[in-house]
């Protein structure tokens, strides 16, 4: 049995006393996760890791991104070491705005996913189709190239460890959200990819749902066999609905 799993995205929102204001908040929402038996978690930007990382310390709190380098001539980036100073155990890798705005391919997410292992932490790992994708066909190939070229180097033992999120990109901030079929269609193909990947470790290994999840939809994602969860963007930001997320997730 998999432990049902939120992550808000918050992507480039909120200044440090927004995200100190939902920190404080978030200590009564882990509760209320708990007593539901619900894992949730943020990934706020680099600036606010360490404001919600020591407000609320069993908070899973993740960057949205990270240098697979642990340090150099690499002007902007942030490094895995720097991370694990902020006590962050967790990352995203290759969101699919970062897949479209900052040329991340498949490759440099595989050089990430391997470096956050080696470091024992989680990645959570995003793959989608884009729509033209979508409409002639190709998610399925475009979603286990991802999956094989993104976990290649993957050990049985280390993929434990792994978290994935099932993206299409036209339903990202979109409000046209994938239908409960599609997303447990393409989250189930994941699985058998993951089960030639890593046998039986493919069982343990939560698949989350993202793209326009509200408080009004996640009830329905839920109740699919292979969906564990949900990636939530806009509808993460507001204390309340992120309560409402919880509420209904199950
Ligand atoms: C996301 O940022 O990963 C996301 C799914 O965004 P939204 O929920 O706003 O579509």
């Amino acid at each position: 049995m998999r432990t049902k799993l939120l992550v808000g995205n918050w992507k480039m929102n909120k200044t440090r006393a927004e995200a100190l204001d939902f920190a404080k908040a978030s200590i009564e929402l882990l509760k209320f996760a708990q007593s539901k038996q619900i894992q949730i978690g943020v990934t706020p930007t680099y600036l606010s890791l360490d404001v919600v990382k020591h407000t609320n310390p069993n908070l899973i709190v993740g960057a949205q991104n990270v240098n697979a380098k642990e340090s150099g001539a690499y002007t902007g980036e942030i490094s895995i070491p720097m991370l694990k100073e902020l006590g962050i155990e967790w990352s995203l890798v290759g969101h699919s705005e970062r897949r479209t705005y900052y040329a991340e391919t498949n490759h440099t997410c595989n050089e990430k996913v391997l470096a956050l292992l080696a470091n024992k932490m989680t990645p959570l790992y995003c793959v989608g189709e884009t729509l033209g994708q979508f409409e002639a066909g190709l998610t399925k190939p475009i979603v286990e190239a991802q999956i094989r070229e993104g976990l290649k180097g993957v050990s049985q033992e280390d993929a434990r460890h792994l978290v994935i999120a099932y993206e299409p990109v036209w339903s990202i901030g979109t409000g046209k959200n994938a239908s409960k079929e599609i997303a447990e269609d393409v989250c189930h193909f994941i699985r058998t990819i993951l089960k030639d990947l890593f046998g039986g470790v493919s069982e343990k290994i939560q698949i989350l749902y993202g793209g326009s999840v509200k408080p009004t939809n996640i009830k329905e994602y839920m109740a699919m066999p292979n969906i564990d969860g949900a990636l939530v963007g806009g509808a993460s930001l507001a204390v309340d609905s992120f309560a409402q997320l919880i509420e209904n997730i199950g």
